[in-house]
């Protein structure tokens, strides 16, 4: 099964057009094929996955593009991997939480310590997107934790998108403003907001 969704359209409109930009140097993306196919868990079961591949026509550099439900290097839909953190933030360990969504305790130990260990990097970028989106915010005030300020931080981020451009899924707002780099395991930086 693949999805063919308004969005993947969309994609595809965008990538034809070249109104999308290379995240290495902003020259302009073209279709460069397909990458492989892949299984995604997602809360309606699994979805089989077949991300479009471009090049740029300026740095020829290729990219994968994911949908924005994906974060790079994960086999969960991002609102899963969402799930876990927001459970884990409220005090549940990694167990439990695995049981309830039905994924592997390994799986979901990983996405948690990630999350921990970029707390601080989250915490700043999604920060940084909110001001960007509003630049009427406020200060933001600290939640108490590394992990509660970062998944505020999203929070917020993703309240001032929703007021912006219209309803969309908090956790696909996180992948797109993280380049599905959310649990990246890089020291790359998290990309930014344009
Ligand atoms: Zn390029």
């Amino acid at each position: 099964m693949l999805i063919v969704g308004t969005e993947l359209v969309l994609v595809e409109a965008e990538l034809v057009g070249g109104l999308l930009g290379c995240p290495s140097c902003r020259g302009v993306l073209g279709p460069w094929g397909h990458a492989r196919e892949r299984v995604l868990r997602c809360r309606s079961g699994n979805r089989l996955l077949r991300p479009r591949r471009a090049r740029c026509r300026g740095c020829a550099g290729t990219h994968v593009l994911l949908p924005r439900l994906v974060l790079a290097r994960r086999q969960d839909e991002v609102a899963v991997i969402g799930e876990a953190i927001e459970a884990n933030v409220a005090g549940e360990g990694f167990r439990p939480i695995a049981a309830r969504l039905g994924a592997y305790p390994e799986t979901v130990r990983g996405w948690l310590r990630r999350f921990a260990g970029r707390a601080e990097r989250i915490r700043a970028h999604f920060t940084r997107c909110a001001v960007v989106l509003d630049p009427e915010l406020g200060a933001v005030m600290p939640a108490g934790s590394g992990i509660a300020d970062a998944l505020e931080a999203i929070a917020i981020t993703a309240r001032a998108w929703v007021l912006r451009f219209g309803p969309t899924e908090p956790w696909e707002i996180a992948s797109r403003l993280s380049g599905g780099l959310l649990l990246g395991n890089t020291n790359r930086p998290l990309e930014s907001v344009t």
